[in-house]
Formats: C-alpha cells, sequence, structure tokens
C-alpha cells in the first residue's frame, strides 16, 4: 500500500552581510532603486532557510532522513553563507543581486542535487527569509 505524499521541512538561520548593487547602473541609479540597501559599507540581516520535502512515506517512516537533510543544508548553503559577506564572499552567488529571491534561485540550484542524490523525497519548496518579516518561496528552477 502507497501512503499519500507528505511534506517535511527543516529550517536553519544564519546571518549575513550584503549590498544590493547592480553594476550595470550609475551609482545613481543603484541609490534610487536600492535605497538604503544600496549602502556603500553593506548591512545585515538574519536570515531563514526553509528547505521542504515531499514524498511518500516509506517503511522506514521517513520521506528523508532528517540528519542526512540538516547535513546538506549546511555543507550547501550554511557553510558557505553564515557570517559572511553575500556578495564578497561567496562564489556561488557571484554575478549575481543579492535578493532574497536571486538567494532562493541559487540555494534551490546547489541544494536539489544532493537531495535527489542522497534522499527519498523530491525538493518541492525553498523559503527564504530576509529578516522575520517577508519571505520568497522558489519552487523550481
Ligand atoms: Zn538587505
Amino acid at each position: 500500500m502507497t501512503s499519500p505524499e507528505l511534506e517535511l521541512t527543516h529550517c536553519i538561520e544564519f546571518s549575513s552581510a550584503h549590498r544590493l548593487h547592480d553594476p550595470a547602473l550609475t551609482d545613481a541609479e543603484n541609490a534610487k532603486l536600492y535605497g538604503p540597501c544600496n549602502n556603500l559599507n553593506g548591512h545585515g540581516h538574519t536570515y531563514r532557510l526553509e528547505v521542504t520535502v515531499r514524498g511518500c512515506v516509506p517503511r522506514s517512516g521517513m520521506i528523508i532522513d532528517l540528519n542526512v537533510l540538516r547535513v546538506i543544508m549546511h555543507e550547501e548553503v550554511f557553510d558557505h553563507v553564515d557570517h559572511k559577506h553575500l556578495d564578497k564572499d561567496v562564489a556561488f552567488l557571484a554575478g549575481r543581486i543579492s535578493t532574497a529571491e536571486n538567494l532562493a534561485l541559487a540555494f534551490w540550484e546547489r541544494l536539489a542535487p544532493p537531495i535527489e542524490k542522497r534522499g527519498g523525497g523530491q525538493l518541492v519548496r525553498v523559503r527564504v527569509y530576509e529578516g522575520s518579516d517577508s519571505f520568497v518561496d522558489c519552487f523550481g528552477v
């Protein structure tokens, strides 16, 4: 008998600095577009990453082993971004303007292959909170 599909979510938090700045624009255009987020020396946020995996419940009772999911999230995201400057220190974000939208896309690209390879469920959502009151959902790339 096959179980219905369930969704399992694991959450981590990290703190990072960044600056919203498009090198294709002038300084004045950047200041107008991004406002205080364009501050020359950057600014910081506490981010929250929620990763949701969907699947049927096998005999083990686990869609994906939470320890495996936690290790993947740390290896692919946390270890690269926590207490780092997203625009200066994080190679996989090079060339992207470090909005929450672009973080969600980049995190999906890093998380989907190892979850598929080492997990059992399917990655269905990457949610990135920038601060506590707004977030972005990515459902695939
Ligand atoms: Zn910001």
